[in-house]
């Protein structure tokens, strides 16, 4: 195996590696490098928890010692999709570059941009940037990308899940050509690849797991519920209550509104739990995600863009409260446990409605994921197919007319399903008056408040392009 020495890294960056206690550079880390300290482009495919990110950041390190940045002039940039990704990789320049004197620029949306501009003023070695607060920046003048030398662009297929392609190919535009590109992506689907042809000059093609896999030191199974959200949140529960193991877990769901959903309802239950989704502002994320990683808080409820890549090495469960809409994102929420060969738990709740997502997911894998207790075909006829009967309107409208199995195993730990479906529309109601506010907040951000795409998983994620197919893709159709 190739060691950390053997790489070509200056030995500044060296000491802080063994510092950070890194002993063998990981897959991606010993085929990036030297790619990357040649000067030569690199195409990675990688997942996050691959230790993808120090194999961009200890080559840029090691370039970086050779020359200064300039007012206004960044040598280098690098694109991420969130805040949360960007945070994380100025983190990474924290700690492996903590023998050097480099200033890196953090700009990202939901911070102001008086501090951000004093940073630039006095010349970045490093941007991090979410590419909408980038281009706000260029365009205000305040930014010159003409002496950028290497650009990274993480994330490439979340990139073009939400919609920042146009933005990326804008920004591709003002760096010169002469540039070097590190451009990394956890899959490859025909749009990436037509990227990578386009954004790199003959790359080398690091692939370092077999796209869309799953580590195999994660336990998946699926779990039968029935479709109603109250039904799906007293699953959850009994799932929570059951794993004995359970240390902290991250709990997906597809919308943003759902997330609000089902962390009041946790919180309600007296679970000790937090929320991560795009609407939150800077502090209070940055807030949340660490007292998830300080352990204060157990569970997080998340959207999969809020939590794209979040570094939490421990994370001993993940629960899948919708079933995701893109298959994809299922490969990426089971990351988040099972890291560094350690063990991780992933449960996916499953209705009746999810069955199609459900078979994407395995195609994709390539594998069966097992049932807990059972299929759906155990659980009682569901009434949500048909028309409602007249005598079943009122308050307890929502209660099936047969207790779904999870449930009904429940049924002496929780309180009756009626009560709850009670309990559970209150706390919706009671939380239409705080959306508001935040709605009322958010037209106030200028920053949120563009026309463009940014930050934003309130929908479901755009599907290829979306609507914004780059100009380069119209040429050929219009014959
Ligand atoms: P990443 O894929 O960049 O999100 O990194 C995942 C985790 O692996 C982070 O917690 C890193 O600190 C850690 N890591 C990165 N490189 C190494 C390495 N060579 N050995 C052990 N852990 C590493």
């Amino acid at each position: 195996m190739t060691s950390f020495s053997e790489l070509g890294l200056s030995p500044k960056v060296l000491s802080a590696v063994a510092d950070a206690g890194y002993t063998d550079p990981t897959p991606i880390q010993a085929g990036a490098i030297p790619v990357a300290l040649e000067r030569r482009d690199v195409c990675g495919i990688a997942q996050t928890g691959t230790g993808k990110t120090a194999s961009f950041v200890l080559p840029m390190l090691t370039l970086l010692e050779r020359g200064r940045a300039r007012a206004r002039m960044p040598r280098t940039l690098i694109l991420e999709p969130t805040r949360e990704l960007a945070a994380q990789v100025a983190e990474n320049f924290d700690k492996y570059g903590k023998n050097h004197k480099l200033n890196v620029a953090l700009l990202i949306g939901g911070v102001s941009f008086d501090e951000q501009d004093r940073k630039l003023e006095r010349g970045a070695d490093v941007l991090i940037c979410t590419p909408g607060r980038l281009l706000d920046h260029a365009e205000r003048g305040k930014l010159l990308m003409t002496g950028v030398e290497i650009l990274v662009i993480d994330e490439a297929d979340r990139m073009l899940d939400m919609g920042f392609i146009p933005d990326i190919e804008r920004i591709a535009k003002m760096i010169p050509f002469t540039r070097q590109t590190l451009f990394f992506s956890a899959t490859m689907p025909p749009e990436i690849q037509g990227l990578a042809d386009r954004f790199l000059q003959n790359p080398t093609r690091i692939e370092v797991a077999p796209p869309s896999s799953t580590a195999a030191t994660v336990e998946q199974k699926v779990v039968a519920s029935g479709v109603k959200d109250f039904e799906k949140r007293s699953t959850l529960r009994s799932l929570i209550d059951t794993q004995e193991e359970l240390k902290n877990a991250i709990i997906f769901c597809n919308r943003k509104k759902s997330v609000a959903d089902l962390l009041r309802s946790l919180q309600r239950h007296g679970y000790s739990a937090g929320a991560l989704h795009g609407d939150m502002d800077q502090h209070s994320r940055t807030a949340i995600l660490q007292n998830f990683r300080d352990g204060k808080l157990p569970l997080l409820v998340a959207s999969d863009v809020a939590a794209r890549g979040l570094d939490i090495p421990d994370v001993s469960h993940v629960f899948n409260f919708d079933v995701p809409i893109h298959a994809e994102d299922y490969v990426h929420r089971i990351g988040r446990t099972g890291r560094a060969g350690r063990k991780g738990s992933a449960f996916t709740i499953v209705t009746r409605k999810d069955v199609k997502p459900l078979d994407a997911i395995e195609k994709l894998i390539d594998r069966k994921i097992d049932w807990l207790d059972g299929d759906l075909s155990t659980l009682g006829a569901e009434e949500d197919e048909a028309p409602k009967p007249r005598t079943r309107r009122g308050k307890n409208a929502d209660k099936p007319a047969k207790a779904p199995v999870n449930d009904e195993a429940k049924a002496s730990k929780a309180e009756p399903a009626a009560k709850k479906a009670d309990a559970e529309e209150k706390v919706v109601t009671r939380q239409k008056s705080s959306e508001t506010r935040n709605s009322k907040a958010r037209a106030a951000n200028d920053d949120r408040n563009r026309s463009r795409r940014r930050d934003r998983d309130d929908e479901p994620t755009p599907v290829g392009f979306g609507d914004d197919i780059p100009a380069f893709m119209l040429i050929g159709s219009k014959a």
